[in-house]
C-alpha cells in the first residue's frame, strides 16, 4: 500500500492523524518579518530556511508565510541583521 495518512492508524501518531492538512501559518507562534531597507539580497536566508520559503522580490527577500514555520534560523543567519522574529497574534 502507498504510504499516506489513510495508512496510519489512528492511536498511532496525533500529528500525523489529527494535525494533517494544516498549514504552518496555523499553529506557527512567531513570524520573520524582513526589514527591507536593510536587505541587500544576498540570499543567505534563502540558503539556510530548511523549507524552502524565502522568495526573491525585485529589491529583496521575503517570506511565504503560509509555509513558515517560524524557526528563526533565517534572522540568526542573516548578516545584515534584516530579519525580526516577532509573535504572531491571535485573531
Ligand atoms: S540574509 Fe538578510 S540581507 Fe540577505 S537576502 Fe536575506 S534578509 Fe536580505
Ligand atoms: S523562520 Fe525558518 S522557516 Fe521561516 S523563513 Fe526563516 S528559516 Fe524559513
Amino acid at each position: 500500500m502507498k504510504p499516506g495518512p489513510e495508512s496510519v492508524p489512528d492511536d498511532l501518531c496525533p500529528v500525523a492523524t489529527q494535525l494533517s492538512g494544516l498549514m504552518p501559518g496555523d499553529w506557527r507562534a512567531l513570524r520573520p518579518v524582513v526589514d527591507r531597507a536593510k536587505c541587500v539580497k544576498c540570499a543567505v536566508c534563502w540558503l539556510y530556511c530548511p523549507v524552502q520559503c524565502v522568495v526573491e522580490k525585485a529589491a529583496w527577500f521575503d517570506i511565504d508565510l503560509r509555509v513558515c514555520k517560524g524557526c528563526g534560523i533565517c534572522a540568526r543567519e542573516c548578516p545584515h541583521r534584516a530579519i525580526a522574529m516577532v509573535e504572531e497574534i491571535d485573531g
